[in-house]
C-alpha cells in the first residue's frame, strides 16, 4: 500500500484546502454541495450491535409498512428493510468498516470495468481460436467460457485483475454491483473470486435494483459518503450517487463490444492477439488502484485531519480535491472544438477541463498554456505554435479525465 511520504506534493495541497474546509464548513461553494454540513447536522445515534437486523424487519412481509422499504434481496434471499432500520446498519457498518478495519467501501461495475464478455455465437472466425485456447498463453489469460441457461458466454477478464482485487481488498470492502441479472452476476463473481475470500456475498444485480435501468446506492448497506465506485459511465448512476464514481476507460475485447459500441477503428485485442496492457504499456486496473491508494490515504491521514471524526469525512470530497489538482495551473483556450450553436462554457469538454483545476478562456492572452484545437491551421493554433504555447487535440483533456494524472502534450498532436 501507498505510504503518506509517496503522496505527500498532493497531500500538501490538499491540506490546505481540507484545512479551510473544517473552518468554515459550507463557505467554500465548490463543496458546499458534498452535504459536509447536512451530515454532522443529521449524524445518526449508532448503536453497537453490528448485525442487529430485528426479526421483524428480516421477515416484514406481512406487516403493514410504517417506513418505506428496500428489498436486499441479494443478502439472504428477500430480505426486507424498513427505512429507518437501513439507516441504522448503514452507519454501523460503515462506522465497523472505517474505525475497526480502517477501510471504505467500494462499489465495482462488471462489464467494461473488471471484464468484457460476448456470446459464444456472435464470435468473429479470427476468434474461433479462443474457444480452444487454454489459460496457461500468457497474452490471453483468464478466458473463461460460462455457461448460462440460454446460450454460452465467453468473458475475458480485464489485465491486472487478480492484484487488483486483492490489493484493493485491503483497502475497501469490495461488493459487485452490475445491470446484468442476478445468474450473469453469480457467474462473475465466481470467475472473480472463486473462493468467494473478496466479495462476501455482496454482489449486486439488476433484480435488486430499486430503479429500472438505474444503480442507486440505495441496496447497499454503506453511507454513501464512504463509497467509491468504478464504472464504466456515470450515466447509470442515479444524480445522487454521480459525485461517487471513478469512471473507468471501457474495456473491449471482443468484435461484438467493439461492434456494439462502434468502434470501428482497427482490429479488437482479441484479433490483435494482444490485450489492453501490451498497448498502453500499462493496464488502466493498475494506475486506478494507484488512485485508490491516494484516496484511501488521504482519507484515512489522521495526522492531518485529527479532530475530524473519520465517520464524519466524505470521500466526494477527497475525489473532488484529487481531481481539481490534475490540470492545476493550466489556462486553456478552445479553438474549434465546440459546435457554433453551443456556449463554450456549458460545453462538455469544458466543463471536464473545470473539473480537473484549469482555468478556460476563449480569448488568447500570455497567461494561456494550452490551446486545445480542433486541427493546426486555425488561427489560434498558429498562434499557439508562435507564442510557444502547448498545442493539442481534445483528447488530452479526456485522457487526462480518465488517468486522473496530466498527460504528456507531445501524445495528443493537432493534425
Ligand atoms: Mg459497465
Amino acid at each position: 500500500m501507498m505510504s503518506v511520504a509517496t503522496v505527500s506534493p498532493i497531500l500538501h495541497n490538499i491540506d490546505n484546502r481540507v484545512g479551510y474546509l473544517k473552518r468554515g464548513l459550507g463557505l467554500d461553494s465548490d463543496y458546499s454541495d458534498l452535504g459536509v454540513i447536512d451530515q454532522r447536522a443529521k449524524r445518526l445515534k449508532v448503536e453497537t450491535d453490528v448485525l442487529g437486523v430485528s426479526e421483524e424487519a428480516r421477515f416484514a412481509f406481512d406487516e403493514k409498512p410504517r417506513f418505506s422499504e428496500v428489498r436486499f434481496g441479494y443478502i439472504p434471499k428477500g430480505l426486507l428493510l424498513r427505512s429507518d432500520e437501513i439507516d441504522r446498519l448503514r452507519s454501523e457498518n460503515t462506522r465497523n468498516l472505517l474505525l475497526n478495519h480502517k477501510k471504505l467501501h467500494l462499489v465495482l461495475d462488471l462489464d467494461h470495468t473488471l471484464l468484457n464478455t460476448t456470446f459464444l455465437d456472435e464470435m468473429s472466425p479470427d476468434e474461433e481460436y479462443l474457444k480452444t485456447q487454454t489459460q496457461s498463453d500468457h497474452s490471453l489469460q483468464y478466458v473463461h467460457v460460462v455457461d448460462t441457461p440460454s446460450r454460452q458466454l465467453m468473458t475475458k477478464l480485464r489485465p491486472y485483475i487478480r492484484t487488483f482485487l486483492v490489493q484493493a481488498s485491503q483497502m475497501f470492502e469490495l461488493s459487485i454491483y452490475t445491470m446484468g441479472n442476478r445468474d450473469y452476476a453469480l457467474e462473475m463473481a465466481k470467475l472473480l473470486d472463486p473462493g468467494n475470500h473478496i466479495f462476501g456475498g455482496r454482489v449486486i444485480s439488476r433484480d435488486d435494483s430499486t430503479e429500472t435501468d438505474r444503480k442507486s446506492l440505495d441496496v447497499l448497506l454503506a453511507r454513501d459518503s464512504a463509497v467509491v465506485i468504478l464504472d464504466d459511465t456515470k450515466n447509470v448512476w442515479t444524480n445522487d450517487n454521480r459525485d461517487n464514481v471513478i469512471v473507468m476507460p471501457r474495456y473491449h475485447f471482443f468484435r461484438s463490444s467493439c461492434q456494439k459500441f462502434r468502434l470501428s477503428k482497427g482490429m479488437p485485442y482479441s484479433e490483435l492477439k494482444t490485450d489492453e496492457c501490451d498497448r498502453y504499456g500499462g493496464a488502466y486496473l493498475a494506475n486506478v488502484l494507484r488512485l485508490l491508494g491516494y484516496i484511501h490515504t488521504i482519507f484515512f491521514n489522521e495526522v492531518e485531519l485529527q479532530g475530524w471524526d473519520l465517520i464524519d469525512r466524505d470521500v466526494r470530497l477527497v475525489l473532488k480535491i484529487l481531481k481539481k489538482e490534475v490540470l492545476k495551473g493550466c489556462k486553456i483556450v478552445f479553438s474549434h472544438v465546440f459546435p457554433s450553436n453551443v456556449e463554450a462554457n456549458t460545453h462538455p469538454l469544458w466543463k471536464m477541463a473545470e473539473q480537473l483545476g484549469a482555468t478556460c478562456s476563449t480569448q488568447v492572452d500570455p497567461s494561456v498554456t494550452h490551446v486545445v484545437a480542433a486541427n493546426a491551421r486555425t488561427q489560434k493554433s498558429c498562434w499557439a505554435v508562435k507564442e510557444r504555447k502547448f498545442l493539442v487535440n481534445p483528447q488530452w483533456i479526456r485522457s487526462a479525465n480518465f488517468m486522473w494524472q496530466k498527460q504528456p502534450e507531445d501524445n495528443f498532436p493537432c493534425q
